[in-house]
C-alpha cells in the first residue's frame, strides 16, 4: 500500500463521533482503514476491538448478522475470510478478501460478538487450508496487477475487480499466469505458518445456541 492512500489513524481514545460511527458488533468506534477503491462501495473502516471491518457506511448488527448468514448454512456454521488473519494484514488494499460488493469482513472475535446478540456461542472455529491458501495466494497476485482478484475471477472462484484499461486488463492476465506458480510456492508455507500461528486467512465457524 503506497503512502498516499493510507487512511489517517486516529488513537482509540478519541472516541465514537460522526467520523467513527459505532462498530456493528462490539459498538466500540470504527477507523478508518482503506480509502475507497473500484469495486468497493466506499471506503473501508475497521474495528480496533473485535477487528470488523465495515465498507462504506456501518449498519446495524441485524444487516451484519444477515451477511454473516449469507457465508454459511442456516445460521449454524459460516465459512469467513478472517480479516484478522495474516494475508489481510499483508495485503492491506490488495487483500483478496476485499472483493467487490463486500460489506462486512469478519473476524472470529467479530462473528462472536455478533451471534451473542442472538444468544449463540461460537462452538468450533477451524483453518480453512482451501479457502486460506487461495486467499493468500490471490493476494500475493494482487500486487503485481492492476486490478484485483483476476486470478479468482478467471477461475470462477470470485467476482474480480478489473483494471481500467484494456491495456492493463491484457497485462493482468498475463501476469496473473506467469506469476500463478511462483505466487502459489510463496503461499503455501506462508499460509500454513500463518495458520500455525492461529492467523489464517478462512476459518469455518460452528455455532450453537448457548
Ligand atoms: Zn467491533
Amino acid at each position: 500500500m503506497d503512502r498516499a492512500t493510507r487512511t489517517p489513524v486516529v488513537p482509540l481514545e478519541a472516541g465514537a463521533g460522526p467520523q467513527n460511527p459505532p462498530c456493528p458488533a462490539c459498538g466500540e468506534p470504527l477507523f478508518g482503514w482503506i480509502d475507497r477503491r473500484p469495486g468497493l462501495a466506499g471506503p473501508v473502516s475497521r474495528c480496533e476491538s473485535c477487528g470488523l471491518g465495515v465498507v462504506g457506511e456501518p449498519g446495524g448488527a441485524e444487516e451484519a448478522l444477515r451477511e454473516l448468514d449469507r457465508l454459511g448454512d442456516d445460521g449454524r456454521t459460516a465459512t469467513i475470510a478472517d480479516r484478522g488473519g495474516f494475508s489481510a494484514w499483508i495485503g492491506g488494499a490488495g487483500w483478496a478478501g476485499l472483493e467487490r460488493d463486500s460489506r462486512y469482513l469478519f473476524t472470529v472475535e467479530a462473528v462472536r460478538r455478533l451471534i451473542a446478540r442472538r444468544d449463540q456461542v461460537v462452538s468450533s472455529a477451524r483453518w480453512s487450508p482451501g479457502r486460506g491458501i487461495t486467499a493468500m495466494w490471490q493476494t500475493i497476485l494482487n500486487g503485481f496487477t492492476f486490478g484485483r482478484n483476476v486470478a479468482l475471477g478467471a477461475l470462477g472462484r470470485g467476482s474480480a475487480v478489473p483494471a481500467g484499461k484494456t491495456w492493463q486488463r491484457r497485462l493482468d492476465a498475463l501476469i496473473s499466469v506467469v506469476v500463478a506458480v511462483p505466487a502459489l510456492l510463496v503461499a503455501i508455507p506462508l499460509e500454513l505458518l500463518a495458520a500455525a500461528l492461529r492467523r489464517g486467512g478462512a476459518s469455518t465457524l460452528r455455532f450453537e445456541l448457548l
